[in-house]
């Protein structure tokens, strides 16, 4: 793969594959329109549908030049109720309503919620909320096999619809037998990172590692008021986090969303793992050629903020508008890092780099590039680490991360700036120079009189060594060899 098409813009964007984006003509103009990671959510479609997606995206990386990342989002723990007799039923406020683990169709005094689990987390007092929160029950009275509840905001609920129960931890395994099975196929797939759905607690995350076995990255997904508890020990243990605005939104009250992103942000910035804004960005664009102000400002807040990546669901995977979405997000995202107060905001919530030498290095790579005339910083990475410390500097020059290993350049097509390359092997530090030398001329980064900051850990094949910061001149010619060598 050589470098090709070349963004205008820092921020990455995630766009969700679905039934209004699965021919590989809309998926190569998803790409070319601005997408740089698709989603392919297990919560819908068939094996072989994902399949049919997955084989597409590697198709285009082909003809495009381009690493592409893939990331699978498992559904998790998501529980739903069964049927009614009459497919529907209305639940009046003030009435009482019984779950239980009767099959039996329900009606409007009683249905069934096949989650055995649950009945013995609820106490009297828990809140159970039924279609994405637009009903709400409290539970009265409650056993193993039941727990009877008062309707508190009355409204329609239906066959099969997705049951919340915020304020409780649930003893229920992160991952459900569908998962393990999604999470098995999706791995020996080759998707670059997994998304867990209504992680709860760090060990989730650290099942999902145990089982994907390096073979893909690990994205939790925060949409629960444990998870938002639990953060930083789950920050420490997983590769990446997505703000998932949609179910937190239903778990916390709407107005508690907009501080925990800004926290989520600020804390996956100061560790420098990368973090997807998602939900309802564009909302109104799967109608709408053209979205609504206030979704422009929200896709703009996230960009402000300095997130890694911004997110399409529905817009992009079943809308009306997929390409205008992604095209939509693009032209925000180009407009808002125009200006200085992007800058100045990226700055002012900058936390200082920690203590070991490849954080300082990395520092020292951005502070080199932004003092003198430097046209680039090319990170040479095996694991990907180096490029991501080299990303949590925000710098203001543009980042090209190179590797020898086409994996992680896909997996770091989610992370904040980075232009990935993938080079061939290299043996020596030299050869790693005059590669990213060449990749920032192939991407039109620096000409043959600029000179770039090269940052790399040697030796190459071990992680987390970032040790060595070398300016460079981009003429090849003028690379000497030296003891680094
Ligand atoms: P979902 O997750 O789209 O899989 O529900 C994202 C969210 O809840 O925001
Ligand atoms: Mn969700």
């Amino acid at each position: 793969m050589t470098t090709g098409i070349r963004r205008q813009r820092n921020v990455k964007i995630v766009a969700t594959l679905g039934p209004a984006s699965d021919t590989k003509q809309m998926i190569r103009e998803l790409f070319l329109a601005g997408a740089d990671v698709f989603r392919l959510n297990m919560s819908h479609g068939t094996h072989a549908d994902i399949e049919h997606r997955h084989t597409i995206i590697r198709e285009l990386e082909v003809e495009l030049n381009r690493p592409i990342g893939i990331l699978a989002d498992l559904q998790g723990p998501k529980l739903r109720c069964g049927v009614f007799a009459k497919d529907s039923e209305i639940l009046v406020e003030g009435t009482s309503f019984r779950f239980d683990l009767d099959s039996t169709p329900g009606d409007d005094t009683r249905v069934n919620l096949p989650h055995t689990e649950i009945f013995k987390a609820l106490e009297v007092g828990s809140t159970l909320l039924v279609d994405d929160g637009k009903i709400s029950l409290t539970v009265t009275a409650c056993g193993d096999d039941y727990a009877d509840t008062e309707v508190t905001v009355g409204g329609k609920i239906s066959n099969r619809k997705g049951v919340n129960v915020p304020d409780v931890v649930l003893p229920l395994a992160a991952l459900s037998e569908k998962d393990l099975a999604d999470l098995e196929f999706a791995c020996a797939l080759g998707v670059d990172w997994l998304a867990l759905s209504f992680v709860q607690r760090a060990s989730d995350v650290l099942q999902a590692k145990e089982l994907a076995k390096g073979r893909a990255s690990i994205i939790s997904k925060i949409e629960k008021p444990a998870a938002v508890d639990a953060f930083e020990e789950i920050l420490a243990v997983t590769d990446g986090i997505m703000v998932a605005r949609g179910d937190l939104g239903v778990e916390l009250p709407v107005q508690a969303v907009p501080p925990i992103q800004k926290h989520l942000v600020h804390a996956c910035r100061r560790v420098g793992k990368p973090v997807i804004v998602a939900t309802q960005m564009m909302e109104s664009m799967i109608s709408s050629p053209v979205p609504t102000r206030a979704e422009v400002s929200d896709v703009a807040q996230a960009i402000y903020e300095g997130a890694d990546a911004v997110m399409l669901s529905a817009e992009s995977a079943a809308g009306d508008y997929p390409i205008e979405a992604v095209t939509t997000m693009n032209n925000v995202a180009v407009e808002v890092e125009k200006d200085e107060m992007y800058r100045a905001g990226l700055e002012a919530s900058h936390t200082p780099s920690r203590a070991r030498v490849a954080d300082a290095i990395s520092a020292a790579a951005r502070e080199v590039a932004e003092t003198t005339d430097i046209k680039a910083i090319a990170s040479f990475t095996q694991s990907g680490t180096t490029a991501m410390l080299a990303a949590r500097e925000r710098p203001r020059v543009p980042i090209i991360a190179i590797t020898p290993v086409p994996k992680t350049a896909r997996r770091l097509a989610l992370v904040w700036g980075l232009h990935c390359v993938v080079s061939g092997e290299v043996a020596r530090f030299k050869e790693a120079v005059i590669s990213a030398a060449k990749a920032a001329k192939e991407a039109g980064f620096a000409s043959e009189n600029d000179m770039i900051v090269i940052t790399a850990g040697v030796p190459f094949n071990t992680p987390g060594t970032t040790n060595i910061l070398r300016v460079a001149p981009v003429n090849e010619k003028l690379i000497y060899g030296s003891e680094l060598d």
